[in-house]
């Protein structure tokens, strides 16, 4: 359950964002954009100078499909990591997962912090782990977006494609949003 008012100032936040980077208000938001527009590095484990060999071959390895995306605290500035062995679609919600987090202003649980003090990586809590998920959903397919795709009769897979996101994602937000009721009592009235 989130707190009253989330939800709309998430969907605000989808709309300011897009204004601030000269988008339209039902247009893609790439992940890439709006961490560069917050200052926030986007990168792979190789890109962790102080992490050893071995968790260097744990994030990388083959089987590991767990780990979506972390950040980490480099020198006073944040960057994301993320895994870069998962999908496009999917590398999109991790990294827009990790910035929701930073757009809410959640303080992290537990810092963990390496051995030689160079990085700090967060872990959150339940509630500021849904918030993150429903911004970041909020991000990549605002409500606009959502009844626009609907409204014109896009093909869902296209639409996903074009947004960047998994069609899983683009149903559940479908779905959760309820914008096809709110576009069928739209055309009753
Ligand atoms: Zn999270």
């Amino acid at each position: 359950v989130f707190e009253r008012g989330f939800k709309s100032w998430c969907e605000n936040v989808a709309i300011e964002l897009r204004k601030e980077l000269k988008l339209d208000s039902a247009a893609p938001l790439p992940p890439t954009r709006v961490a560069d527009h917050l200052g926030i590095g986007l990168w792979t484990p190789h890109d962790l100078e102080g992490l050893s060999r071995d968790a260097l071959a744990v994030l990388l390895g083959e089987e590991n499909d767990s780990w979506s995306a972390i950040t980490v605290a480099h020198s006073g500035r944040k960057a994301i990591v993320y895994n870069p062995r998962h999908s496009a679609a999917r590398r999109a919600s991790d990294v827009m997962h990790e910035l929701a987090h930073v757009i809410i202003g959640h303080q992290p649980e537990r810092m963990i912090v390496s051995s030689n003090n160079d990085f700090a990586l967060r872990t959150y809590d339940k509630k500021q782990e849904d918030e993150a998920i429903w911004l970041s959903g909020s991000l990549l397919l605002p409500r606009g977006a959502l009844l626009e795709i609907v409204e014109a009769g896009v093909a869902l897979p296209a639409a996903a494609n074009q947004f960047g996101v998994s069609l899983d994602l683009l149903e559940y937000r479908i779905n959760i949003t309820a914008v096809r009721l709110q576009l069928r009592r739209r055309r009753r009235r």
